[in-house]
């Protein structure tokens, strides 16, 4: 999304209105964990001069990004409403200003700390990999025989003792 500079010269800010998609967004700055859902992120917000050299760029940021689940890794739609309000530096010899770079440090800025696919998730089982939302694995089982047979012995000595 990109801006001709001369359009910033004017008395009202820019008016920005448009839509992000996945393909849009480069990210080689950052490493992106998220990413945007196919209806894309809706960008509003203005952008103005500030002086010669830095321009204004004030974005609302909002709609759904995708996430893997911190236990489960499944994607999770996450609901993005962030505000970016940074000065930009511009060179004199810049004729156009890209938006996509603010929204991708945007959405870096506020990424999530750490997403589930709900409150309760039963993540994957670390030995066989089974989504224990979806089902149960036998090597619980297997970890509480082996809790038991190991109790086992020591239960028997204390028998032997009383
Ligand atoms: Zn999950
Ligand atoms: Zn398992």
């Amino acid at each position: 999304m990109k801006i001709e500079v001369s359009q910033l010269h004017g008395k009202t800010p820019y008016q920005a209105d448009f839509r992000v998609y996945s393909e849009d967004i480069v990210d080689d700055n950052h490493e992106l964990s998220g990413e945007i859902s196919d209806q894309g992120l809706h960008v509003t917000g203005q952008i103005f001069l500030l002086n010669r050299h830095q321009v204004m760029c004030d974005l609302h940021i909002t709609g759904i990004m995708l996430f893997k689940c911190a236990r489960c890794l499944k994607l999770t739609p996450y609901s993005c409403d962030y505000g970016y309000h940074e000065p930009v530096d511009i060179k004199d010899s810049d004729s156009y200003f890209d938006l996509i770079p603010c929204v991708e440090e945007c959405l870096y800025i506020n990424e999530p700390f750490r997403v589930l696919c709900k409150p309760d998730c039963k993540g994957i089982c670390p030995k066989c990999g089974a989504d224990l939302n979806v089902q149960t694995c036998q090597c619980k089982n297997e970890a509480d025989s082996q809790n038991n047979s190991e109790i086992d012995p020591r239960m028997e000595v204390l028998k032997k003792l009383l």
